[in-house]
């Protein structure tokens, strides 16, 4: 066990029963305090900790990092570091703050610069994404879709449970939680129609993931083993895949998504590390057929990852319409890494690579509202009253995950974005 992941510390900071952010947690993100200069930071409980101010003041004295490496925008350089620096720098922090250890609690002058209450400060993107890939490893995912598109005796496409399909998405429209975004505009062809229409989408969804950022990979043509993949993973956070289910109906065949797909993503602000999920591992479901050698592994590769999706209507309240596990991934993040790389394709410090849909066994647990109201025949009912088949002008949606075992909750925070109305112009 990391020494970072102790159940039994407790840190001198205040941490509620319920929070995300215990100790053993230590997350990494980027934020800028009030009227001060951006740095990277990690959390405890409800407050933000300045790691350049840290670094300045000497609490990371012995650990071999450059001397800026926390006065960035981006968490890019520190991930190329590698991981015995991400996990010395973790177990560090978990000294810093225990209870037992007052050299900071006591120093008041330090405190000041280096703590900072969280609504004072403001979660900007934690990386520079260079690439985006978008996998589709949820069986029941892809499955409900196929039924849905071709019916279920053709609900898997051959493929399938030989790859960890993927495509390559867009990095650029790749936002922080907090941000909102537009209705996309683009080509629709109606029921019946011979001919497309142009206009807003109206079948805005979104997508329930869980993302993974590397760290740089190996050169061009070399690739990462499955047994080495999570090596090369630094954390996760929750990902919303926003999807205009009708402008991807039309533009999809042959080259598979495009405008449908690429306006925004948005992304938890809080990288949680592969470290400190270490204790939520668990095996992922039995391979229903035999599957190439450079795919398998042994042991446990998938988390068990409670996510929720909520939709809160304009100035309403909250209505929880999904619970689903990351755990039941058929293809865990060291076989998509994998296969990423297994042609020789390189990766960056800061990649993103998204798991596609998580959808779970039972109607309650799928993670989009294309199989959540199926196909708009089974409309979702909010608290307020109200009914949804697909996403309406100011709606928010909100995205939340956490990990609970031995007393300890280890937790993402959320992704929380608005629907804003389509741009006229
Ligand atoms: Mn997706």
């Amino acid at each position: 066990m990391r020494f970072a992941n102790n159940p039994q510390r407790k840190s001198w900071i205040s941490v509620s029963p319920d929070s995300d952010f215990p100790i053993q947690n230590l997350p990494f993100g980027v934020f800028i305090p009030n009227d001060d200069v951006i740095t990277i930071g990690t959390r405890i409980g409800n407050t933000a900790i300045d790691l350049s101010a840290l670094q300045q003041l000497g609490y990371f004295h012995g650990i071999e990092i450059p001397s800026d490496i926390f006065l960035q925008d981006t968490l890019n350089d520190f991930i190329s570091l590698g991981p015995a620096k991400w996990g010395a720098v973790r177990d560090r922090l978990a000294w810093i703050f225990d209870y037992e250890n007052q050299e900071l609690k006591s120093n008041s002058a330090h405190s000041r610069s280096i703590l900072y209450p969280i609504e004072e400060v403001q979660m900007l993107m934690p990386v520079f994404i260079q690439d985006y890939t978008d996998f589709y490893s949820s069986k029941e995912h892809a499955t409900n879709v196929g039924i849905m598109f071709r019916g279920a005796d053709n609900a898997l496409m051959p493929n399938w449970l030989h790859i960890p399909v993927g495509y390559h998405g867009r990095s650029s429209s790749i936002l922080v939680s907090g941000v909102d975004i537009h209705r996309p505009k683009g080509q629709i062809l109606p029921n019946g129609a011979d001919r497309p229409e142009f206009g807003p989408s109206k079948q805005m969804d979104f997508e329930l993931e869980m993302a993974f950022i590397t760290s740089d990979g190996k050169p061009l043509g070399h690739r990462i083993q499955v047994d080495e993949a999570e090596e090369y993973i630094f954390g996760m956070v929750v990902f919303n895949d926003w999807s205009a289910r009708d402008i991807q109906k039309w533009e999809y065949v042959p080259l598979g998504p495009f405008l449908g797909k690429n306006f925004a993503s948005s992304l938890s602000p809080w990288i949680v590390t592969l470290d400190a999920l270490e204790p939520f591992r668990v095996a992922g479901p039995e391979k229903e057929l035999e599957i190439q050698e450079y795919l398998k592994h042994e042991g446990e590769h998938n988390f068990d990852i409670t996510l929720e999706v909520y939709i809160q209507p304009e100035g309403g309240e909250p209505s929880l319409i999904s619970t689903s596990n990351t755990k039941y991934l058929y293809w865990s993040m060291a076989q998509q890494l994998a296969h990423h790389t297994v042609n020789g394709c390189n990766i960056n410090s800061g990649d993103l690579m998204a798991s596609g849909t998580i959808s779970g066994p039972s109607e309650n647990s799928f993670g989009s509202m294309l199989e959540l109201a199926w196909k708009g025949t089974k409309p979702i009912h909010l608290s307020d009253g109200s009914n949804r088949t697909f996403l309406l002008d100011g709606d928010t949606v909100i995205m939340k995950a956490h990990s609970v075992k031995n007393g300890v909750r280890i937790g993402f925070g959320e992704v929380r974005s608005m629907l804003l109305p389509a741009i006229l112009d």
